[in-house]
């Protein structure tokens, strides 16, 4: 069984222009990216590039998809694991795993590895119930030798996504591990604008839809959350017997989309 879920060069490819708004962010990670389109351009000059950075923000705010847009803005392989399934592994288990997987990106290098969730493994040590459990710190320590044990020669970018950055480990945090942070924030009504548009980029609007409108009024949506209420508004259309979405349907299409969350994030804040 493959040690982590893997994409290969060029298929499904996603790039920023994928990802809406998030200037910033995006600024951020661009000599990332360089490095990774020509090993060696910053370290050549003695500039250290960083090698991990941690994305830190709510769910479902496109840290997944920023990070997987950098592996595809250079178009390298992009390795993804979460952090979520170390729980309950027996011990061993998830640090081989974890050595499986750096082993692999080493092999693949330039690439990019994605943790999510990494609080669920990178929790401070010896702080949880009992003292923690041995296997999730057998896993850190993995994961915190592998980052520290890359040759020159390999570039191999490290990313990790957490809505939890106070909880985790200092160990995780120092330099040369997740030294830069980058915060993934709920979009503003602008960066809602921007989502709306990459996500009905390929449905067919009605000319007297507003999206401005729409950005307007969905205040507090993340990015996953725009994503259904375009996916829903079509379905709405389609069920209507129309083939263009109309303003209505994104009305309706909101309010399914909130009563959703609401069932599947009980204890959101
Ligand atoms: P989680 O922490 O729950 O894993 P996440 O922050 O990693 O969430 P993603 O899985 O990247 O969020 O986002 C889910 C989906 O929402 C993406 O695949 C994408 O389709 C959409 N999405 C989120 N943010 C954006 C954005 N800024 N631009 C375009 N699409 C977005």
């Amino acid at each position: 069984r493959s040690p982590a879920k893997r994409y290969e060069k060029g298929k499904g490819r996603v790039t920023f222009d994928d990802v809406a708004g998030m200037g910033s962010a995006k600024r951020e990670l661009t000599e990332m990216v360089g490095e990774l389109k020509n090993p060696g351009k910053f370290t050549r000059i003695g500039a250290a590039v960083p090698k991990g950075a941690l994305l830190v923000g709510p769910p479902g705010t496109g840290k997944t998809l920023l990070a997987k847009a950098v592996a595809g803005e250079a178009n390298v392989p992009f390795f993804a694991i979460s952090g979520s399934e170390f729980i309950q592994m027996f011990v061993g288990v998830g640090a081989s795993r974890v050595r499986d997987m750096f082993r692999t990106a080493k092999e693949h290098s330039p690439c990019v590895i994605f943790i999510d969730e990494i609080d669920a493994v990178g929790r401070m040590r010896g702080a949880g119930y009992g003292g923690g459990s041995d296997e999730r710190e057998q896993t850190l320590n993995q994961i915190l030798s592998e980052m520290d044990g890359f040759q020159p020669t390999e570039t191999v970018i490290v990313m990790a996504a957490t809505n939890r950055p106070d909880v985790l480990d200092a160990a995780l945090l120092r330099p040369g591990r997740f030294d830069r942070h980058i915060t993934v924030d709920r979009p503003t009504w602008k960066g809602r604008l921007e989502i709306l548009k990459v996500h009905t980029r390929n449905k067919p609007l009605s000319d007297l839809v507003d999206l401005e409108r729409v950005a307007r009024g969905m205040v507090g949506m993340s990015g996953a959350e725009l994503k259904n209420l375009c996916n829903e508004a079509a379905l709405l259309a389609v069920r209507s017997g129309r083939n263009k979405i109309e303003q209505v349907d994104f009305d309706r299409a909101a309010d399914r989309v909130r009563l959703g969350s609401q069932r599947e994030e009980p204890f959101s804040h």
